[in-house]
């Protein structure tokens, strides 16, 4: 494989916290990497979770970052979750809405109408994250519940990463509805696959990939959808957490940053917990995990101790092999994760 990794697809779905921005600043190479695949062909999107803030306004605030980001190009999970009401619901049914005007802009596009009481009967409730909401909001959707509204989230994410820190998510507001209610959502947001589905569908996609920070919704998502998927470095999950990745939550490609993406990607094999990628190789022996680079000495073999340790880009790809397949040979998860330290992932050395 010669030719750029994201010349095999023809639309990337984007994460955005920690792959295209982190607060209100740009991910490093995120602006000129994304730039130059749009440059080579291919069609970008946007996929987020948060359904509080209008596609078009998220769409201006990556081009005032320096990511093109045509107006059509966010997809959230309001406009998910709507999709998903207008295909469970009769058309003109009433919905009450327990979200962002941005929602209730996306139910009534839908031909849905949009009630603000239990009493209106509505066919379905649908919330959204909504930092207004209180006691009385919650109650009015439990009301509906109970009284047989379908119930549909557009995300589950338990948390909302803030500038002072993670503070409380959807998901989170939802389980005080379900709690009283009993009641568990369907949910339109990653790491549901239908937002990737959707997004794909949209974008008349043929042979679409996801990029993505977070584990447990941008790759678990993706890997449920069936869709290859680019993991980076630049946000949520570490090295060593893609070390420790559950099978349902090991992404396709491993990179530190978006300039992976318009690299080749190296040819890599092994046999359980022995593998390589380009020319770096790592082994599980039985109680360690060493890394190396082919045709070096062994005297220049690493064995991974409880320092940090820093290895360069296929170096840390060969040891994520390595630790998947120490993980499907039975080794157990305590074992692996006691014997990997913290993982930088350097290109100074290369
Ligand atoms: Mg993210």
């Amino acid at each position: 494989m010669t030719q750029a990794l994201v010349s095999q697809f023809d639309v990337g779905l984007f994460d955005l916290d920690g792959v295209c921005y982190l607060g209100q600043e740009p991910v490093v190479h995120a602006p000129e990497s994304i730039s130059a695949a749009v440059g080579m062909g291919l069609k970008q999107a946007y996929v987020t979770n948060n359904a509080s803030r209008h596609p078009a306004v998220v769409a201006a605030q990556l081009e005032a970052l320096g990511i093109p980001a045509p107006a059509d190009s966010v997809v959230n999970s309001a406009q998910v979750g709507s999709q998903m009401l207008a295909e469970h619901v009769e058309p003109g049914s009433k919905i009450l809405v327990l979200g962002a005007q941005a929602l209730r802009d996306e139910v009534t596009a839908r031909g849905l109408v949009v009630v603000e009481s239990a009493d209106d009967h509505p066919a379905a409730v649908i919330q959204g994250f909504y930092p207004e909401a209180n006691w009385a909001d919650l109650s009015e959707a439990a009301l509906a519940i109970r009284a047989g509204a379908l119930y549909v989230c557009t995300n589950l994410d338990k948390t909302i990463p803030r500038e002072r820190g993670l503070m409380v998510g959807n998901g989170s507001l939802a389980r005080a509805i379900s709690n009283s209610t009993g009641v568990e959502p369907l949910s339109a947001g990653k790491p549901e696959p239908e937002i990737f589905q959707i997004a794909a569908k949209m974008l008349e996609a043929r042979s679409p990939f996801a990029i993505g920070d977070n584990l447990d919704t941008d790759i678990q998502g993706a890997v449920s959808a069936g869709m290859p998927v680019l993991h980076v470095l630049t946000g949520l999950a570490s090295a060593r957490d893609i070390c420790l990745a559950p099978a349902h939550q090991r992404p396709t490609y491993l990179a530190d940053d978006l300039r992976a993406m318009l690299e080749p990607y190296p040819d890599s094999g092994g046999d359980g917990p022995q593998a390589w990628v380009g020319e770096a190789h790592a082994r599980w022996t039985g109680s360690a995990f060493e890394v190396g680079t082919i045709g070096d000495d062994d005297g220049l073999v690493r064995r991974l101790g409880a320092d940090p340790v820093e290895l360069n880009l296929n170096q840390y790809r060969s040891l994520a092999l390595s630790a998947w397949g120490a993980a499907d040979s039975g080794v157990s998860v305590s074992e692996i994760s006691a014997a990997l330290p913290e993982i930088t992932v350097s290109r100074d050395h290369e």
